[in-house]
């Protein structure tokens, strides 16, 4: 069997195609829907995604600020520009890029943020409606799993679901986000016994644990749809001869760009077992950074968009 490759790329596209129409119907509304990225120290990964997110907001033409601060910022001094943004008229999201220093205190500033604004969907609030089954903001790469499997035409009501990971940001709210399709839905972790046995019953199979090509075939059930929320930078030969079963090409890629990027899933196993998965990169990666502005867009609308009408 070779397995379906669901396109994360031409999903994207779509979506942001779908959310221009959306912007232009704003913006004759007098609403330019806003985003606020906030940097803390000088993370390399951090300063590229920020950099990603704010370059998608002006192309599609959405107000972006970044603020970029050093990394002795302290707790008190994040509160008081989480309040600035929380009351700035313009500012339809905001965005904490994680991780903060150590030395501050995560929680308390994620709490700050107005649950209106919190377009990353982790303020306890938007947790609290998503587990209740209210509307509120998502996080973003469970939202975009959701249009994988959607817009793939995967069957989700009645389907065994495993999803290895637990992590607020991703593992727990896409169990949740499954669960609200009728989907049944297991989550696993780093104490689940018998994994591969377990994730072997899956109709839909979830890697989100950040363990470069851990999951492999005998995890997964023949026909399973595969989604691979891991990314890995491999940049050794030895990493690559170990994980993949013909090393040739991984290895040509590593010597062209010094890094290779993996997923959760060993690749070849995945092609070859399963129904559908996708691919790591060009798979759940792409659709993070649209669900980032589908919720910007979503945030102003249930702001401004009232306001917006009577205009
Ligand atoms: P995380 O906070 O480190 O959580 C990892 C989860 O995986 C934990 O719940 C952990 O279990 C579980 N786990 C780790 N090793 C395991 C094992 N051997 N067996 C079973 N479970 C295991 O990571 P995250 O933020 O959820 O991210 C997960 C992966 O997704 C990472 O590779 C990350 O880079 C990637 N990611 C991708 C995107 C994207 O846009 N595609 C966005 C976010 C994250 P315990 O709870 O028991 O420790």
């Amino acid at each position: 069997m070779t397995a379906r490759i669901l396109d994360g790329n031409k999903i994207r596209t779509e979506i942001m195609s779908e959310l221009e129409a959306e912007i232009r119907a704003l913006k004759a509304a007098g609403v330019t829907p806003g985003l606020a990225a906030v940097l803390v120290g000088d993370n390399p990964a951090s300063q590229i995604y920020v950099r990603n997110k704010v370059k998608t907001c002006q192309s599609l033409g959405l107000h972006s600020e970044k603020i970029e601060l050093p990394a002795s910022t302290t707790t008190q001094e994040l509160l008081k520009l989480v309040d600035q943004l929380n009351r700035h008229e313009e500012v339809d999201g905001i965005l904490i890029q994680l991780p903060l220093p150590p030395s501050v205190d995560t929680q308390a500033v994620l709490e700050a943020v107005n649950p209106a604004k919190d377009v990353d969907g982790l303020h306890p609030f938007n947790m609290g409606c998503l587990l209740s089954g209210r509307a509120g903001l998502v996080p973003c790469t469970p939202a975009g799993v959701m249009e994988i499997l959607r817009r793939s035409q995967i069957e989700l009501a009645g389907a065994q679901a495993v999803v290895i990971g637990r992590s607020n940001l991703v593992g727990k709210p896409l169990a949740l986000l499954l669960l609200r399709e009728h989907a049944t839905v297991t989550i696993a972790h780093s104490k689940t016994r018998q994994l591969a046995a377990l994730a072997r019953q899956a109709n839909i199979l979830v890697a989100a644990m950040g363990r470069p090509a851990w999951v492999t075939a005998e995890f997964i059930k023949p026909g399973a749809t595969v989604i691979d929320v891991g990314i890995n930078r491999l940049t050794t030969a030895e990493e690559i001869r170990r994980i993949y079963h013909d090393p040739a090409e991984p290895l040509q890629q590593l010597e062209a760009k010094g890094a290779l990027l993996l997923g959760d899933v060993q690749p070849e196993d995945a092609r070859e077992k399963a129904g559908a998965f996708t691919p790591v990169p060009g798979g759940v990666g792409p659709l993070t950074i649209a669900m980032l502005m589908v919720n910007t867009v979503r945030a102003a609308q249930r702001r401004r968009g009232a306001r917006a009408a009577r205009l």
